[in-house]
């Protein structure tokens, strides 16, 4: 075992110099990172206690992001901060660290991590020596080099992506209102969404219904007028569903007079007109890019093995291929699939592995650190629920097939049965109640992302003050910020 690190104290006062005798260290505080940590602190109770074992998370966020509930988010049916779990509260006997690991050397058994103290030449970026590493960065978005995605797409990975969403797409009904240029009333009115996975569709399905809704309230806006298109490049949508209601899906959508384009690609969407591989051309303010997700980029910046696609290569036993003290699952984690009968699958990225496979990873850090033998990974995929809106659904769970309603409520059961902790539990509970009693809300908030422009604007300062509700150039050089 190793010693001396160069670290803060952490939460609960270890002076920097003192190490106990393992350290485990998590990179990331998603699904993996948070259900590994919590497992790891059960099982390593007592040794934590007595300070011979230590758990530090590396993480951006203090929170980890219920993403199956972003798209929700997004309608305003559950408050931002109800999609996310305080890490410093469900963790609290972990050492949180608020930063990002930028490099690990797993020879040497440290990880370089940034943290909002470090200087931009990186002075103060933290060295963390480590006996065990778990590594679950996750994913980002998976961009292709399509002109003028960089400027002008929004991604839908984070709540303040989901929330920056919501407020820009209620703008754009406030911007179409307002104005008496007809271009610009139909580009603020068009809605791209590239990518029919679960996040594209139910993001989609989810503030189209918002936004319909929202349209009552406006003399110059009808239902009609909102213009609302997803661009998916193969011939289905909604994968995890299976092909029926995969299928079910797209007609249900083109019911509600969403333009479901499949075998389309986004070819261009410089100057903010969306131009796809049909030929068609539609000017809009708003493009959502849901296509895919890659490896988070710091998996490249360590000395551990990965595949072509640049996910970790693990073994059934979630221990780094070939590597000894170092361990990855989730969307990071290349794992071979055991169900399947095909060689060389991969489980998906998806929560359903993440959170199956924390378990089996915490179990296997402890029974190697005990000299007991480790268990392999195995889950048959147990199928998928997804929500079209309110009162609306798909699901393909265990070989059952259901829609419209019963599927809805099917998600909404399911996904309170998953959320972390009781407390999150409580609260998405009551807001979905008080939802069901009162009409939506249907405000943008988005001036919350600019807290100082009105008091610079008051005190003659230099800070850019906000453009007027309803002036089009509002906003006009890229995708929203977040605000709750
Ligand atoms: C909108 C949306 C809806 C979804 N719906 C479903 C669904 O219905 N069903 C389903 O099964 N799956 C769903 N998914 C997928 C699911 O959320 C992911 O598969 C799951 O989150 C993967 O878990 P993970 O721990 O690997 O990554 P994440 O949960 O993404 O966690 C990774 C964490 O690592 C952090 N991190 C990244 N880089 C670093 C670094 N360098 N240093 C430190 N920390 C770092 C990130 O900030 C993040 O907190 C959805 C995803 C999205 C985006």
């Amino acid at each position: 075992m190793r010693h001396g690190m160069v670290m803060a104290p952490d939460s609960r006062g270890t002076s920097p110099g003192t190490r106990p005798s393992v350290r485990i260290l998590v990179v990331g505080g998603g699904y993996v990172g948070m259900y590994t940590a919590l497992r790891l602190q059960r099982k390593l109770r007592e040794r934590l206690k007595s300070g011979e074992a230590e758990i530090v998370v590396v993480t951006p966020e203090p929170y980890m992001t219920y993403q199956p509930f972003l798209p929700e988010a997004a309608a305003g049916s559950i408050s931002p901060r109800h999609v996310v779990v305080p890490l410093r509260r469900v963790l609290k006997n972990c050492t949180i660290v608020i930063g990002e690991a930028e490099r690990i050397d797993h020879a040497k058994r440290t990880a370089t991590v940034t943290t909002p103290a470090t200087g931009e030449d990186g002075t103060g970026a933290l060295e963390i020596p480590y006996d065990e590493l778990v590594l679950a960065p996750g994913s980002v978005s998976r961009t292709l080099p399509v002109p003028g995605l960089a400027d002008f797409g929004i991604g839908f990975k984070t709540v303040e992506e989901a929330i920056g969403l919501r407020n820009h797409v209620i703008e754009q009904m406030d911007i179409a209102s307002a104005t008496r240029d007809p271009a610009i009333r139909d580009a603020a009115l068009t809605f791209v969404f590239v990518g029919g996975g679960y996040a594209g569709v139910e993001a989609l399905a989810e503030l189209e219904d918002m936004a319909r809704y929202t349209s009552r309230y406006y003399h110059n806006i009808k239902p009609t007028d909102l213009r609302w298109i997803l661009v998916e490049a193969t011939g289905r949508i909604l994968p995890e569903v299976g092909d029926t209601m995969g299928k079910y899906a797209v007609r249900e959508l083109r019911g509600r007079n969403i333009d479901v384009r499949l075998d389309t690609r986004l070819d261009s969407c410089e100057g903010r007109v969306a131009v796809l591989s049909d030929g068609s051309r539609f000017p809009t303010r708003t493009l959502v890019w849901t296509a895919g997700v890659k490896p988070a980029p710091v998996l490249a910046a360590t000395d551990l093995p990965l595949t072509g696609r640049g996910r970790i290569r693990c073994t059934a036993a979630l221990r780094v291929d070939g590597v000894e003290h170092a361990w990855a699952a989730g969307d990071a984690a290349a794992v071979p699939d055991l169900t399947s009968s095909e060689p060389g699958t991969e489980t998906a990225p998806n929560a359903q592995h993440a959170v199956r496979q924390a378990k089996v990873l915490a179990h296997n850090v402890v029974a190697a650190l005990a000299g007991r033998p480790t268990e392999d990974y195995r889950h048959s995929y147990a199928g998928s629920v997804a929500s079209l809106g309110l009162h609306k659904g798909v699901a393909h769970v265990y070989g059952r097939k259901l829609k419209g309603y019963p599927a809805w409520l099917m998600h909404r059961v399911y996904h309170l049965s998953r959320v972390p902790t009781f407390n999150r539990k409580a609260r998405v509970l009551a807001e979905w109640t008080l939802a069901g009693l009162f009409k939506r809300e249907i405000v943008s908030l988005g001036s919350l992302e600019h807290p100082r422009a009105e008091f610079a604007l008051a005190a003659g300062g230099h800070a850019q003050p906000q453009q007027p509700p309803g002036d089009p150039r509002r906003k006009e050089d890229g995708p929203p910020d977040a605000s709750d």
